[in-house]
């Protein structure tokens, strides 16, 4: 008996080795309303090109067919389901309206896509580029080095590249490594491999040691039965500094992004704001990476809307949370200081209600030497 109450208390401690919670919270860099963020889906195919895998953009009949996207029609479905952006990422073709819209952003991209037995990774470019990470490729027949070499050429136009659905059995990534990419699509519509996803992901940060930032990808194809509202639950929140196509491309290469699985009945507007900040003046923030020239940092989690679900800090030293807690009020603000031994590290924030299902995973901000 003595034991399992020792056990309960101990999960309600929970500090890991080199965390020292700090009594004093700053409340002066909570997110406030001077941050912009941009609820996003990633991911999505148009009626076009969503049940085909064209080859690599030099088919004529998909490029006429991409002519012919209904992008405009989901843009709109978009802002009446309350999101702000969208990116579409069309198989081995680049997507493109045909008119600019008033109701939401507009991101396009690519997914490099193989068929059976092959992986896929979204790679997007700077608004109004060419695609230039497009070649033609064999989609039945993808060797390792494309994949490689077509994140090289996305990174140096300034783009950037997702690994999508890494354990999709039909599509599974075709290495151990993320080959530079600089996202995961850690939540899709695949439920039973959320958590090998989470976990994929955290190893790939303790493994390579640079930042890599979480995605939720909608996945999303164009059925005759779906509805404005069933373009909701997984999305992103994208925290910008301009609310433009632009700006959406910077906060997304950057990770400053909370990916979201959610129920399709959820309002974005409900959706919980996770926001990190550390170092001196607590002024780093999601995305940034700070220089560091002492053994410990400090840092603030800021959790809003999110009473009742159960929180988990994540860093470079473990793969299992270095604390987990359960988020009391609306404002739910905790300050830690943290040990960082080596010359990289980071903090992250993950949060769940598991029987709703609900998911949340925030970008990092990480620490350098
Ligand atoms: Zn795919
Ligand atoms: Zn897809």
């Amino acid at each position: 008996m003595r034991g399992f109450l020792f056990l309960i208390l101990s999960a309600g401690i929970g500090l890991a080795d080199g965390l020292r919670p700090v009594a004093e919270v700053d409340s002066a860099v909570l997110e406030d309303s001077a941050d912009t963020w941009l609820v996003t889906m990633f991911h999505l195919h148009s009626a076009a090109n969503a049940w085909r895998y064209s080859a690599g953009g030099e088919d004529e009949a998909d490029r006429t067919l991409l002519e012919q996207s209904d992008i405009g029609r989901w843009l709109q479905a978009g802002g009446e389901a309350g999101l702000d952006a969208l990116v579409f990422t069309e198989h081995n073709a680049l997507a493109r309206a045909q008119e600019p819209s008033e109701d939401c952003l507009l991101l396009c991209g690519v997914e490099f896509s193989g068929t059976q037995g092959h992986g896929h990774m979204n790679l997007v470019e700077p608004p109004d580029t060419q695609a230039d990470c497009l070649r033609p490729l064999d989609a039945h027949q993808i060797p390792v080095e494309e994949y490689a070499a077509a994140i090289a050429r996305v990174q140096a136009r300034g783009g950037f590249a997702v690994v999508n659905h890494p354990f999709h059995p039909s599509f599974p990534w075709p290495d151990p490594g993320c080959l530079g990419a600089q996202g995961i699509e850690v939540f899709g519509p695949l439920p039973g491999v959320l958590r090998k996803n989470l976990a994929w992901w955290q190893e790939r940060l303790l493994a390579e040691q640079r930042p890599i930032f979480p995605v939720a990808g909608s996945d999303f194809h164009p059925l005759p039965l779906l509805r404005p509202g069933h373009l909701r639950g997984l999305v992103n929140r994208v925290r910008v500094e301009e609310a433009t196509a632009e700006g959406l491309h910077a906060g997304l290469r950057a990770g400053r992004i909370v990916a979201y699985r959610f129920g399709p009945w959820t309002d974005p507007e409900d959706l919980p704001g996770v926001a990190i900040c550390a170092g001196p003046g607590l002024a780093a923030r999601m995305g940034d990476s700070l220089q560091l020239d002492a053994a410990s940092v400090r840092f603030q989690v800021h959790l809003s809307g999110a009473r009742g679900f159960q929180a988990h800090i994540f860093d470079e030293t473990s793969s299992e949370p270095i604390y987990s807690y359960r988020v009391e009020g609306d404002d739910d603000v905790r300050a830690f200081d943290k040990d960082v031994a080596g010359d990289w590290g980071f903090v992250r924030v993950e949060l769940e209600r598991r029987w709703r299902l609900e998911h949340a995973a925030s970008g990092l901000v990480c620490f350098e030497r």
